[in-house]
């Protein structure tokens, strides 16, 4: 049952409730000790107009398509008023940034309204992200701009379908007013429209927020956070007290953070700003900021144009950098562990946990029903070193290869076979004979491969099929739905949200979202490269 009525959201505040608040009310920037968070109120805004939200989320917490269309939820989600039992506030976290610590980071323009308490018992936290200064904010003017928002929204809602672990997106509005950006930090700055998405997740708290107490020597906060965020978000493990319980967490945290990963590896994600403070303790993936799509599989692409000279964050390293968060989320719990060997023991378990999955996954990807060191060792490591030879777009090539009539069809040479991946090549001229030759050797491993594992074709399509997508939220997409927002048409925001609702479907009349990026787009700013400015 749906309500029309935003009124009957129920909030139960955890966080502002158990946890330590800065006693200081007024918003000002600041540094803020031994507390977890801020009270903090929305900045009004001059006309908040609805661009979309996601129909799923509002009925999760209850709200029917009527509540969500209505005026007074534009209101509510630019943070123009409160609802009934809302406590708004922005938390104080830290982080590492490209591997150096930056000391108080914080939600600088994140404000939490509340945690809603559903019918069905779950805790939904409700976060605006651009509604304002905080205390939090350093230099910055806490606002969000249209074109980042357009991304975070469908980027969350996307992931989720994909089955790749994600905080939410309720709603994207715009608050009426301008807002400065200079996008390539080159001193060109523009106004662009401001706008603000809800977020929804179970919990916002990061690694940054346990980092923050321990870099302070604030053994008492820590400890409280610990507690409190075992206690809630980890209930099903029992009495933070115990040193078994706090290894449990660990190893969770661990568990969770490399499941996601391997999802990111799989769909072809890459983050951009893999920083300690955009790491949900939950392995959710948080705060979408400069992200991108492998287009064409390349292990060494970074979509941030502030990460290209170190590529710290590029695809194929994000692995062993959130190997490299938790080890720091690992030093921060040093005080309140004692003992750092269950620490350890998290960290291996990720180790190890990665690369059983990375094995699992890229056979599952084609289409192999179980891994099997003695040929699939080759066969796997084969075909990663061969897509990056020249340019080929990742998602087309698996499921072209899902296609291939690897054993059906007897009269299929390997020569054929390859004709059928043709789509998948952006430069047609990087295909040389060598590489041709390379391809069509591998494609004779693969068949023999599956000869042994003795399978309809149509069997394994359909198994290759759930882990490969065919839609996901190209970069240039997502910049076509931005251009035709900010000329106030939202139907391609709506189109593409409803399109990845389902990205392992063929959705025959929605093939031009299946197409590789056009030639245009290959260098064309928000389509293969972003700033953090958002
Ligand atoms: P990010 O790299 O987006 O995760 O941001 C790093 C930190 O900068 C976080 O503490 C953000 O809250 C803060 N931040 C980013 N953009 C703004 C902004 N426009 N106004 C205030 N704080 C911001
Ligand atoms: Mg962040």
């Amino acid at each position: 049952m749906t309500s029309d009525n935003l009124d009957s959201l129920h909030f139960d505040n955890r966080f502002t409730r158990d946890l330590p608040a800065d006693p200081v009310t007024t918003n000002h920037t600041r540094q803020v000790h031994r507390a977890c968070f801020s009270r903090v109120q929305p900045t009004q805004v001059a006309a908040p107009q609805l661009v979309a939200f996601s129909r799923e989320m509002a009925e999760r917490i209850g709200l029917s398509e009527q509540a969500a269309r209505s005026p007074e939820f534009a209101q509510v989600f630019a943070g123009n008023r409160l609802l009934p039992g809302m406590d708004p506030f922005a938390m104080c976290y830290g982080g590492h940034q490209f591997g150096n610590w930056a000391g108080q980071l914080g939600d600088g323009r994140a404000i939490n309204l509340g945690d809603v308490l559903t019918s069905g018992g779950e805790h939904w936290t409700l976060q605006l992200k651009g509604a304002g200064k905080t205390p939090y904010s350093r230099h910055a003017d806490g606002l969000a701009v249209l074109r980042s928002s357009v991304r975070e929204f469908l980027c969350s809602e996307a992931m989720h379908h994909l089955g790749v672990p994600t905080t939410r997106a309720l709603s994207l509005v715009l608050t009426g007013e301008k807002v400065m950006r200079d996008m390539f930090y080159d001193g060109n700055p523009q106004w662009e429209p401001g706008a603000i998405v809800c977020r929804m997740s179970p919990s916002f708290t990061r690694f940054g927020n346990f980092q923050i107490f321990a870099a302070r020597k604030d053994v008492e906060t820590l400890r409280q956070l610990v507690d409190f965020t075992i206690r809630t978000d980890f209930p099903h493990l029992g009495d933070p007290s115990s040193p078994a319980v706090l290894a449990a967490w660990f190893e969770e945290i661990c568990r969770t953070t490399v499941d996601m990963i391997l999802h990111w590896m799989r769909v072809g994600f890459v983050h951009g700003v893999m920083n300690t403070d955009n790491m949900s303790i939950l392995g959710l993936t948080i705060d979408y900021g400069p992200y991108g799509w492998l287009e064409d599989f390349d292990p060494g692409w970074t979509p941030n144009t502030t990460d290209a000279q170190g590529r710290r964050y590029c695809f194929g390293n994000q692995p062993q950098i959130a190997l490299w968060n938790l080890s720091q989320l690992g030093n921060a719990l040093v005080p309140i562990f004692g003992d750092p060997e269950p620490l350890n023991r998290g960290l291996e378990l990720y180790s190890r946990r990665f690369n059983e999955g990375w094995r699992t996954l890229s056979a599952q990807k084609l289409g192999l029903r179980e891994y099997v060191p003695e040929t699939d060792l080759d066969l796997t490591n084969d075909l990663h070193e061969l897509l990056p030879l020249v340019e080929t777009d990742m998602t087309i090539f698996y499921r072209r290869l899902a296609d291939l009539p690897m054993l059906s069809d007897a009269s299929q040479t390997e020569d054929t076979l390859f004709a059928g991946l043709a789509d998948a090549y952006y430069v047609p001229d990087q295909l040389t004979p060598e590489y041709r030759q390379r391809m069509t050797a591998w494609l004779g491993q693969y068949r023999a491969r599956l000869q042994q594992q003795g399978e309809l074709d149509a069997a394994r399509r359909e198994r290759m099929n759930r882990v490969n997508p065919k839609y996901v939220l190209r970069n240039y997409l997502a910049q076509l739905a931005i251009d035709k927002a900010e000329q106030g048409d939202f139907s391609l925001v709506e189109e593409l949200l409803e399109v990845l609702r389902r990205p392992y479907d063929e959705q025959p009349e929605k093939e031009r979202f299946a197409e590789k990026r056009p030639d245009w787009a290959r260098s064309r700013a928000g389509c293969s490269m972003l700033s953090c400015s958002s």
